[in-house]
Protein backbone atom coordinates (compact mmCIF):
# COMPACT_ATOMS: atom_id res chain seq x y z
CA UNK A 1 0.00 0.00 0.00
CA UNK A 2 0.98 3.95 -0.78
CA UNK A 3 2.32 5.43 2.11
CA UNK A 4 0.65 8.79 2.19
CA UNK A 5 3.69 10.81 2.69
CA UNK A 6 6.35 10.11 0.75
CA UNK A 7 10.10 12.34 0.79
CA UNK A 8 8.84 13.89 -2.39
CA UNK A 9 5.28 15.39 -0.54
CA UNK A 10 7.73 17.45 1.73
CA UNK A 11 10.21 20.54 1.41
CA UNK A 12 13.76 19.15 2.03
CA UNK A 13 15.19 22.19 1.51
CA UNK A 14 17.74 24.49 4.16
CA UNK A 15 15.27 26.17 6.53
CA UNK A 16 16.97 29.22 7.36
CA UNK A 17 15.75 32.51 8.85
CA UNK A 18 12.22 31.59 8.08
CA UNK A 19 12.71 30.23 4.40
CA UNK A 20 13.44 27.35 2.90
CA UNK A 21 17.42 27.54 1.01
CA UNK A 22 18.12 26.64 -2.53
CA UNK A 23 20.86 23.83 -1.87
CA UNK A 24 24.23 23.55 -2.51
CA UNK A 25 24.69 20.05 -2.78
CA UNK A 26 22.57 16.57 -3.04
CA UNK A 27 22.58 13.39 -0.63
CA UNK A 28 21.80 11.18 -3.60
CA UNK A 29 20.04 8.78 -1.07
CA UNK A 30 18.38 9.82 1.92
CA UNK A 31 18.43 6.03 2.90
CA UNK A 32 18.38 2.50 1.79
CA UNK A 33 16.89 0.88 5.04
CA UNK A 34 13.74 -0.39 3.65
CA UNK A 35 13.74 -1.30 -0.09
CA UNK A 36 11.04 -2.82 -1.07
CA UNK A 37 8.27 -0.97 -0.35
CA UNK A 38 8.02 1.18 -3.45
CA UNK A 39 9.16 4.74 -2.24
CA UNK A 40 12.06 6.00 -3.82
CA UNK A 41 14.42 7.93 -1.47
CA UNK A 42 14.56 11.52 -1.91
CA UNK A 43 17.60 13.96 -3.14
CA UNK A 44 18.12 16.30 0.38
CA UNK A 45 20.28 19.63 0.98
CA UNK A 46 23.61 19.00 2.37
CA UNK A 47 24.46 22.38 4.94
CA UNK A 48 27.69 24.18 3.85
CA UNK A 49 29.92 25.72 6.19
CA UNK A 50 28.41 28.93 4.57
CA UNK A 51 24.78 27.66 5.12
CA UNK A 52 26.07 27.17 8.78
CA UNK A 53 27.10 30.70 9.29
CA UNK A 54 23.85 31.96 7.63
CA UNK A 55 21.96 30.10 9.80
CA UNK A 56 23.74 31.16 12.97
CA UNK A 57 24.04 35.04 11.63
CA UNK A 58 19.78 34.79 11.39
CA UNK A 59 19.71 33.33 14.66
CA UNK A 60 21.94 36.33 16.45
CA UNK A 61 20.04 38.46 14.55
CA UNK A 62 16.55 37.24 16.01
CA UNK A 63 17.36 36.97 19.13
CA UNK A 64 17.14 40.08 20.94
CA UNK A 65 13.49 40.61 19.94
CA UNK A 66 12.96 36.91 20.97
CA UNK A 67 14.38 37.34 24.56
CA UNK A 68 12.29 40.27 24.74
CA UNK A 69 9.17 38.88 24.30
CA UNK A 70 7.34 37.65 27.45
CA UNK A 71 6.98 34.08 28.23
CA UNK A 72 3.84 33.97 27.42
CA UNK A 73 4.32 35.56 23.96
CA UNK A 74 7.24 32.81 23.05
CA UNK A 75 4.94 29.99 24.59
CA UNK A 76 2.23 31.10 22.30
CA UNK A 77 4.10 29.95 19.15
CA UNK A 78 5.03 26.78 21.30
CA UNK A 79 1.17 25.96 21.85
CA UNK A 80 1.06 26.38 17.55
CA UNK A 81 3.64 24.27 17.03
CA UNK A 82 2.75 21.42 18.92
CA UNK A 83 -1.00 21.54 17.97
CA UNK A 84 0.44 21.11 14.36
CA UNK A 85 2.83 18.57 15.36
CA UNK A 86 -0.32 16.41 16.68
CA UNK A 87 -2.14 16.96 13.61
CA UNK A 88 0.87 15.68 11.50
CA UNK A 89 1.82 12.55 13.71
CA UNK A 90 0.80 10.03 10.74
CA UNK A 91 2.50 11.77 8.13
CA UNK A 92 5.74 12.44 10.67
CA UNK A 93 5.54 8.53 11.68
CA UNK A 94 5.67 7.32 8.00
CA UNK A 95 8.56 9.45 7.00
CA UNK A 96 10.39 8.06 10.27
CA UNK A 97 9.70 4.75 9.10
CA UNK A 98 11.09 5.34 5.84
CA UNK A 99 14.03 7.29 6.84
CA UNK A 100 15.53 5.15 9.56
CA UNK A 101 13.02 2.20 9.78
CA UNK A 102 11.17 2.91 13.15
CA UNK A 103 8.10 0.30 13.03
CA UNK A 104 4.73 2.92 12.15
CA UNK A 105 3.05 0.43 14.73
CA UNK A 106 5.35 2.16 17.69
CA UNK A 107 5.56 5.40 16.61
CA UNK A 108 5.27 7.79 19.50
CA UNK A 109 8.48 10.51 19.04
CA UNK A 110 5.71 13.21 17.43
CA UNK A 111 3.65 13.05 20.58
CA UNK A 112 5.69 13.07 22.65
CA UNK A 113 7.51 16.19 21.07
CA UNK A 114 4.28 17.94 20.93
CA UNK A 115 3.86 17.40 24.62
CA UNK A 116 7.64 18.59 25.66
CA UNK A 117 6.76 22.08 23.33
CA UNK A 118 3.04 22.36 25.55
CA UNK A 119 4.89 21.86 28.63
CA UNK A 120 7.93 24.47 27.88
CA UNK A 121 5.27 27.07 26.34
CA UNK A 122 4.67 28.14 30.53
CA UNK A 123 7.84 26.87 32.01
CA UNK A 124 9.60 30.45 31.28
CA UNK A 125 8.49 31.89 34.64
CA UNK A 126 9.97 28.76 36.59
CA UNK A 127 13.54 30.43 35.71
CA UNK A 128 14.67 33.06 38.17
CA UNK A 129 17.88 34.66 39.85
CA UNK A 130 18.32 34.92 43.59
CA UNK A 131 19.05 38.17 45.55
CA UNK A 132 21.01 38.35 48.93
CA UNK A 133 21.41 41.09 51.65
CA UNK A 134 24.42 39.47 53.09
CA UNK A 135 26.66 41.97 51.98
CA UNK A 136 26.52 44.59 54.45
CA UNK A 137 26.21 48.41 52.43
CA UNK A 138 24.59 45.96 49.19
CA UNK A 139 21.72 44.36 47.47
CA UNK A 140 23.12 42.01 45.31
CA UNK A 141 21.54 39.57 43.12
CA UNK A 142 22.09 36.93 40.29
CA UNK A 143 20.57 37.94 36.70
CA UNK A 144 20.24 34.23 34.16
CA UNK A 145 20.14 35.05 30.95
CA UNK A 146 19.98 33.42 27.53
CA UNK A 147 23.65 32.26 26.15
CA UNK A 148 22.49 33.89 22.58
CA UNK A 149 22.94 30.93 20.01
CA UNK A 150 22.25 27.86 20.84
CA UNK A 151 22.87 24.79 18.30
CA UNK A 152 21.35 21.43 18.90
CA UNK A 153 22.67 18.56 17.12
CA UNK A 154 20.47 15.41 16.75
CA UNK A 155 20.97 11.53 16.22
CA UNK A 156 18.67 9.82 13.46
CA UNK A 157 17.37 6.84 16.68
CA UNK A 158 14.97 8.63 18.28
CA UNK A 159 15.02 12.08 16.21
CA UNK A 160 12.04 14.04 17.01
CA UNK A 161 12.13 13.76 20.69
CA UNK A 162 16.05 14.78 21.26
CA UNK A 163 14.85 17.63 18.71
CA UNK A 164 12.22 18.94 21.28
CA UNK A 165 14.68 18.08 24.63
CA UNK A 166 17.05 19.99 23.39
CA UNK A 167 14.91 23.21 21.54
CA UNK A 168 12.18 23.31 23.61
CA UNK A 169 14.01 24.65 26.80
CA UNK A 170 16.63 26.38 24.68
CA UNK A 171 14.00 28.74 22.81
CA UNK A 172 11.67 29.13 25.90
CA UNK A 173 14.32 31.06 28.21
CA UNK A 174 15.09 33.47 25.09
CA UNK A 175 17.53 31.96 22.91
CA UNK A 176 17.57 31.28 19.31
CA UNK A 177 18.73 28.21 17.81
CA UNK A 178 19.91 25.94 15.12
CA UNK A 179 19.58 22.60 14.77
CA UNK A 180 21.26 20.06 12.49
CA UNK A 181 19.61 17.02 11.78
CA UNK A 182 21.06 13.15 11.28
CA UNK A 183 21.92 12.35 7.89
CA UNK A 184 20.67 9.33 8.25
CA UNK A 185 16.80 10.35 9.73
CA UNK A 186 16.47 14.11 7.86
CA UNK A 187 12.76 14.03 6.79
CA UNK A 188 10.99 14.47 9.93
CA UNK A 189 13.29 17.24 10.64
CA UNK A 190 12.24 18.62 7.54
CA UNK A 191 8.65 18.38 7.73
CA UNK A 192 9.24 20.02 11.58
CA UNK A 193 10.51 23.00 9.22
CA UNK A 194 7.67 23.72 7.49
CA UNK A 195 5.39 23.12 10.72
CA UNK A 196 7.78 26.23 12.54
CA UNK A 197 7.17 28.63 9.45
CA UNK A 198 2.97 27.26 10.13
CA UNK A 199 3.39 28.20 13.91
CA UNK A 200 4.72 31.74 12.80
CA UNK A 201 7.96 31.79 14.91
CA UNK A 202 9.55 34.98 13.73
CA UNK A 203 12.45 34.45 11.14
CA UNK A 204 15.94 32.78 12.56
CA UNK A 205 14.46 31.52 15.91
CA UNK A 206 14.55 28.34 14.62
CA UNK A 207 16.78 27.41 11.82
CA UNK A 208 16.73 23.72 10.83
CA UNK A 209 19.77 22.03 8.53
CA UNK A 210 20.44 18.49 6.96
CA UNK A 211 23.69 17.38 6.00
CA UNK A 212 26.44 15.32 7.12
CA UNK A 213 28.13 15.98 10.65
CA UNK A 214 31.77 16.11 9.74
CA UNK A 215 30.61 19.40 7.72
CA UNK A 216 27.57 21.47 8.72
CA UNK A 217 28.09 19.54 12.27
CA UNK A 218 31.62 20.73 12.50
CA UNK A 219 31.16 24.26 11.45
CA UNK A 220 28.09 24.65 14.32
CA UNK A 221 30.70 22.87 16.88
CA UNK A 222 33.71 25.32 16.26
CA UNK A 223 31.39 28.50 15.61
CA UNK A 224 32.69 31.17 16.94
CA UNK A 225 28.96 32.78 17.43
CA UNK A 226 27.72 29.21 19.41
CA UNK A 227 27.49 30.01 22.60
CA UNK A 228 26.77 26.64 23.60
CA UNK A 229 25.60 23.26 22.09
CA UNK A 230 23.66 20.21 22.92
CA UNK A 231 24.29 16.97 21.15
CA UNK A 232 22.98 13.33 21.18
CA UNK A 233 24.88 10.98 19.62
CA UNK A 234 27.75 8.78 19.80
CA UNK A 235 30.74 8.79 22.59
CA UNK A 236 33.34 8.74 19.34
CA UNK A 237 31.35 12.26 17.68
CA UNK A 238 30.73 13.62 21.71
CA UNK A 239 34.42 13.73 21.79
CA UNK A 240 35.39 14.99 18.53
CA UNK A 241 32.72 18.19 19.32
CA UNK A 242 34.58 18.20 22.93
CA UNK A 243 37.25 18.99 21.52
CA UNK A 244 36.21 21.63 18.67
CA UNK A 245 34.23 23.34 21.19
CA UNK A 246 37.38 23.95 23.72
CA UNK A 247 39.38 24.94 20.49
CA UNK A 248 37.14 27.40 19.11
CA UNK A 249 35.13 29.23 21.62
CA UNK A 250 35.08 27.03 24.72
CA UNK A 251 31.25 27.01 24.16
CA UNK A 252 29.18 25.04 26.73
CA UNK A 253 28.34 21.66 25.32
CA UNK A 254 25.89 19.03 27.03
CA UNK A 255 26.62 15.34 25.58
CA UNK A 256 24.34 12.92 25.79
CA UNK A 257 25.99 9.38 24.18
CA UNK A 258 26.23 5.52 24.97
CA UNK A 259 25.45 2.93 26.87
CA UNK A 260 26.41 -0.67 27.72
CA UNK A 261 23.37 -0.77 30.26
CA UNK A 262 23.77 -3.65 32.99
CA UNK A 263 20.53 -5.76 34.70
CA UNK A 264 20.97 -7.42 37.78
CA UNK A 265 18.55 -9.78 38.40
CA UNK A 266 18.14 -11.56 41.75
CA UNK A 267 16.36 -14.72 42.60
CA UNK A 268 13.49 -13.11 44.49
CA UNK A 269 12.65 -11.13 41.55
CA UNK A 270 9.57 -11.52 39.48
CA UNK A 271 11.21 -13.06 36.42
CA UNK A 272 8.25 -12.93 34.15
CA UNK A 273 8.21 -9.33 34.52
CA UNK A 274 12.09 -9.12 34.45
CA UNK A 275 12.24 -10.96 31.67
CA UNK A 276 9.36 -8.99 29.73
CA UNK A 277 11.18 -5.65 30.56
CA UNK A 278 15.00 -6.19 29.83
CA UNK A 279 13.98 -7.96 26.83
CA UNK A 280 11.40 -5.19 25.69
CA UNK A 281 14.23 -2.63 26.55
CA UNK A 282 17.23 -4.44 23.98
CA UNK A 283 14.32 -4.90 20.80
CA UNK A 284 12.30 -1.60 20.90
CA UNK A 285 13.62 0.16 17.71
CA UNK A 286 15.84 -3.03 17.01
CA UNK A 287 18.41 -2.32 19.65
CA UNK A 288 19.26 1.30 17.72
CA UNK A 289 18.45 2.95 21.71
CA UNK A 290 21.93 4.81 23.70
CA UNK A 291 20.11 3.60 26.94
CA UNK A 292 18.72 -0.24 25.82
CA UNK A 293 19.53 -2.77 28.34
CA UNK A 294 22.70 -4.74 26.40
CA UNK A 295 23.89 -6.36 29.73
CA UNK A 296 22.10 -9.16 31.44
CA UNK A 297 22.91 -10.41 35.00
CA UNK A 298 21.00 -13.18 36.11
CA UNK A 299 21.57 -14.96 39.85
CA UNK A 300 22.96 -18.74 38.67
CA UNK A 301 20.25 -20.40 41.18
CA UNK A 302 17.38 -18.87 38.41
CA UNK A 303 19.45 -18.54 35.15
CA UNK A 304 18.27 -21.39 33.46
CA UNK A 305 14.25 -20.24 33.66
CA UNK A 306 14.64 -16.69 33.17
CA UNK A 307 17.08 -17.64 29.78
CA UNK A 308 13.75 -19.51 28.96
CA UNK A 309 11.63 -16.80 29.60
CA UNK A 310 13.58 -14.03 28.02
CA UNK A 311 14.27 -15.91 24.74
CA UNK A 312 10.36 -17.33 24.23
CA UNK A 313 9.63 -13.30 24.67
CA UNK A 314 12.48 -11.68 22.45
CA UNK A 315 12.12 -14.32 19.11
CA UNK A 316 8.20 -13.42 19.20
CA UNK A 317 8.48 -10.31 17.01
CA UNK A 318 7.15 -9.40 14.20
CA UNK A 319 9.77 -8.46 11.09
CA UNK A 320 8.75 -6.41 8.14
CA UNK A 321 8.32 -3.32 6.56
CA UNK A 322 8.13 -0.38 8.87
CA UNK A 323 4.97 0.80 7.50
CA UNK A 324 3.26 -2.19 8.21
CA UNK A 325 0.66 -1.97 11.08
CA UNK A 326 1.63 -5.79 12.36
CA UNK A 327 5.56 -5.00 12.18
CA UNK A 328 7.11 -4.22 15.44
CA UNK A 329 10.63 -5.08 14.57
CA UNK A 330 12.25 -3.02 11.41
CA UNK A 331 15.43 -3.09 10.25
CA UNK A 332 18.60 -1.27 11.18
CA UNK A 333 19.02 2.29 10.26
CA UNK A 334 20.68 2.01 7.68
CA UNK A 335 24.07 -0.32 5.86
CA UNK A 336 26.29 1.13 7.99
CA UNK A 337 24.68 -0.09 10.93
CA UNK A 338 23.99 -3.52 9.65
CA UNK A 339 27.26 -4.09 8.98
CA UNK A 340 28.84 -3.06 11.91
CA UNK A 341 25.99 -4.96 14.00
CA UNK A 342 26.77 -8.10 12.29
CA UNK A 343 30.20 -7.81 12.11
CA UNK A 344 29.48 -7.62 16.41
CA UNK A 345 27.54 -11.04 16.36
CA UNK A 346 30.63 -12.28 14.11
CA UNK A 347 32.72 -11.61 17.30
CA UNK A 348 30.22 -12.63 19.67
CA UNK A 349 30.28 -15.77 18.27
CA UNK A 350 33.93 -16.26 18.66
CA UNK A 351 34.23 -14.66 22.20
CA UNK A 352 30.52 -16.40 23.79
CA UNK A 353 27.71 -19.16 22.94
CA UNK A 354 25.46 -17.94 20.52
CA UNK A 355 21.91 -18.71 22.54
CA UNK A 356 19.43 -16.86 19.99
CA UNK A 357 19.80 -15.18 16.61
CA UNK A 358 22.79 -14.03 15.01
CA UNK A 359 21.61 -13.97 11.57
CA UNK A 360 20.08 -11.69 9.13
CA UNK A 361 16.49 -12.14 7.11
CA UNK A 362 16.17 -13.10 3.46
CA UNK A 363 15.29 -10.46 1.08
CA UNK A 364 15.51 -6.89 0.65
CA UNK A 365 16.26 -4.61 4.22
CA UNK A 366 18.80 -4.59 7.39
CA UNK A 367 17.43 -6.96 8.89
CA UNK A 368 18.98 -8.48 11.89
CA UNK A 369 17.22 -11.33 14.16
CA UNK A 370 17.20 -10.86 17.89
CA UNK A 371 20.62 -12.58 19.15
CA UNK A 372 21.30 -13.66 22.74
CA UNK A 373 25.20 -14.55 23.74
CA UNK A 374 25.62 -16.16 27.01
CA UNK A 375 29.00 -17.06 29.16
CA UNK A 376 30.51 -13.90 27.21
CA UNK A 377 34.08 -13.33 29.12
CA UNK A 378 33.74 -10.20 30.85
CA UNK A 379 36.41 -8.16 29.19
CA UNK A 380 35.29 -9.59 25.80
CA UNK A 381 34.92 -6.88 23.02
CA UNK A 382 31.46 -7.60 22.85
CA UNK A 383 31.08 -7.02 26.38
CA UNK A 384 32.42 -3.49 26.47
CA UNK A 385 31.54 -1.77 23.52
CA UNK A 386 28.45 -0.53 22.07
CA UNK A 387 26.74 -2.44 19.35
CA UNK A 388 23.49 -0.59 18.56
CA UNK A 389 22.05 -3.73 17.38
CA UNK A 390 19.14 -6.52 19.22
CA UNK A 391 22.15 -8.15 20.29
CA UNK A 392 22.04 -9.01 24.18
CA UNK A 393 24.40 -10.73 26.34
CA UNK A 394 23.11 -12.79 29.60
CA UNK A 395 25.93 -13.97 31.74
CA UNK A 396 25.21 -15.43 35.44
CA UNK A 397 26.58 -14.46 38.88
CA UNK A 398 26.34 -15.84 42.41
CA UNK A 399 26.65 -12.92 45.17
CA UNK A 400 25.69 -9.11 45.06
CA UNK A 401 29.44 -8.14 45.40
CA UNK A 402 30.28 -9.92 42.47
CA UNK A 403 27.37 -8.67 40.03
CA UNK A 404 27.75 -5.27 41.65
CA UNK A 405 31.61 -5.62 40.54
CA UNK A 406 30.64 -6.42 36.92
CA UNK A 407 27.70 -4.15 36.52
CA UNK A 408 30.40 -1.30 37.03
CA UNK A 409 32.97 -2.63 34.90
CA UNK A 410 32.41 -0.24 32.06
CA UNK A 411 33.34 2.94 30.67
CA UNK A 412 29.71 3.65 30.10
CA UNK A 413 27.40 5.04 32.95
CA UNK A 414 24.07 5.78 30.77
CA UNK A 415 21.38 3.39 32.80
CA UNK A 416 21.40 0.58 35.51
CA UNK A 417 19.00 -1.47 37.10
CA UNK A 418 18.46 -4.02 40.02
CA UNK A 419 15.17 -6.84 39.85
CA UNK A 420 14.78 -7.86 43.55
CA UNK A 421 12.15 -7.85 46.28
CA UNK A 422 14.24 -7.27 49.10
CA UNK A 423 14.17 -2.87 49.62
CA UNK A 424 17.84 -3.05 51.88
CA UNK A 425 19.35 -4.48 48.45
CA UNK A 426 17.51 -2.88 46.50
CA UNK A 427 18.83 0.88 47.82
CA UNK A 428 22.07 -1.13 48.27
CA UNK A 429 22.01 -1.30 44.20
CA UNK A 430 20.42 2.56 43.44
CA UNK A 431 23.41 3.30 45.28
CA UNK A 432 26.23 2.07 44.23
CA UNK A 433 25.42 1.40 40.58
CA UNK A 434 27.20 4.00 38.50
CA UNK A 435 24.60 5.33 35.92
CA UNK A 436 22.75 8.71 35.43
CA UNK A 437 19.33 6.50 36.16
CA UNK A 438 19.01 3.70 37.76
CA UNK A 439 15.56 1.64 37.46
CA UNK A 440 14.54 -0.39 40.39
CA UNK A 441 12.16 -3.71 39.60
CA UNK A 442 12.03 -1.66 35.99
CA UNK A 443 14.68 -0.90 32.88
CA UNK A 444 14.60 1.63 30.13
CA UNK A 445 13.76 3.12 28.68
CA UNK A 446 11.29 3.72 32.08
CA UNK A 447 11.75 6.77 32.62
CA UNK A 448 10.67 9.91 35.26
CA UNK A 449 8.86 12.57 33.08
CA UNK A 450 10.29 15.14 35.42
CA UNK A 451 13.73 13.40 36.13
CA UNK A 452 16.70 14.60 34.66
CA UNK A 453 18.39 12.07 31.99
CA UNK A 454 22.39 11.92 31.24
CA UNK A 455 25.21 9.89 31.66
CA UNK A 456 27.87 9.05 34.04
CA UNK A 457 31.20 8.00 33.03
CA UNK A 458 31.97 8.16 29.38
CA UNK A 459 27.83 8.10 29.02
CA UNK A 460 28.03 12.39 28.74
CA UNK A 461 27.84 15.65 30.27
CA UNK A 462 25.36 17.11 31.59
CA UNK A 463 21.40 16.04 31.95
CA UNK A 464 18.53 16.94 30.09
CA UNK A 465 14.31 16.46 30.66
CA UNK A 466 14.19 17.98 34.00
CA UNK A 467 12.65 21.18 32.97
CA UNK A 468 14.38 23.51 35.69
CA UNK A 469 17.69 21.73 35.23
CA UNK A 470 17.50 21.83 31.28
CA UNK A 471 16.64 25.44 31.01
CA UNK A 472 19.11 26.40 33.06
CA UNK A 473 21.43 24.44 30.87
CA UNK A 474 20.98 27.53 28.58
CA UNK A 475 20.92 30.13 30.67
CA UNK A 476 23.83 32.07 31.80
CA UNK A 477 24.17 33.71 35.18
CA UNK A 478 25.49 37.01 36.21
CA UNK A 479 26.49 38.58 39.83
CA UNK A 480 25.17 42.22 40.38
CA UNK A 481 26.16 44.05 43.21
CA UNK A 482 24.51 47.44 43.86
CA UNK A 483 25.84 49.60 46.19
CA UNK A 484 22.85 51.04 48.52
CA UNK A 485 25.05 52.38 51.85
CA UNK A 486 22.08 50.88 54.11
P1 LIG B 1 26.09 7.67 14.15
O1 LIG B 1 27.48 7.26 13.74
O2 LIG B 1 25.37 6.60 14.82
O3 LIG B 1 25.31 8.34 13.06
P2 LIG B 1 27.01 10.11 15.26
O4 LIG B 1 27.37 10.42 16.67
O5 LIG B 1 28.10 10.15 14.26
O6 LIG B 1 26.28 8.73 15.30
O7 LIG B 1 25.85 11.07 14.76
C1 LIG B 1 25.02 11.83 15.58
C2 LIG B 1 24.94 13.24 15.01
O8 LIG B 1 26.24 13.80 15.06
C3 LIG B 1 24.48 13.31 13.58
O9 LIG B 1 23.64 14.44 13.41
C4 LIG B 1 25.79 13.50 12.83
O10 LIG B 1 25.64 14.16 11.60
C5 LIG B 1 26.56 14.36 13.80
N1 LIG B 1 28.02 14.33 13.62
C6 LIG B 1 28.78 13.33 13.10
N2 LIG B 1 30.07 13.69 13.05
C7 LIG B 1 30.16 14.95 13.54
C8 LIG B 1 31.23 15.88 13.77
N3 LIG B 1 32.47 15.61 13.45
N4 LIG B 1 30.91 17.07 14.32
C9 LIG B 1 29.64 17.37 14.67
N5 LIG B 1 28.60 16.55 14.45
C10 LIG B 1 28.84 15.36 13.91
Amino acid sequence: MAPEATPQSIETRLFINGEVRAFTIFISKVSTTYQNHGVSMSKLSEATEKDVDQAVAAAKSAQPAWANLTVEQRGSYFKKFAKLIRESNDELATLEAISMGFPKSRYFHAMACAGTFDHYSEAGYDMQGTTSLNTPGFVSMTLRQPYGVVAAIIPWNVPLIMLANKIAPALAVGNTVVLKSSEKAPLTSCKIASLVKEAGFPPGVFNILSGHGHISGAALSSHMEVRALSFTGSTRTGRVIQQAAAQSNLKVIFLELGGKSPVCIFEDADLEVAADDTQHSIQGNSGQTCMATTRVYVQDTVAEKFIGLFKSKFEAVTIGDPLHPGTNHGPQADKVQYDNVLRYIEMGKKEGTLALGGSTVEGDGYFIRPTIFTNTPEDARTMKEEIFGPVVHINTFSTEEEVMEKANNTEYGLYASVYTKDINRALKFAKGLEAGTVGVNCTSPTQGRDMPFGGWKGSGIGREGMPLYTMSNFLEMKTVVVKVGF
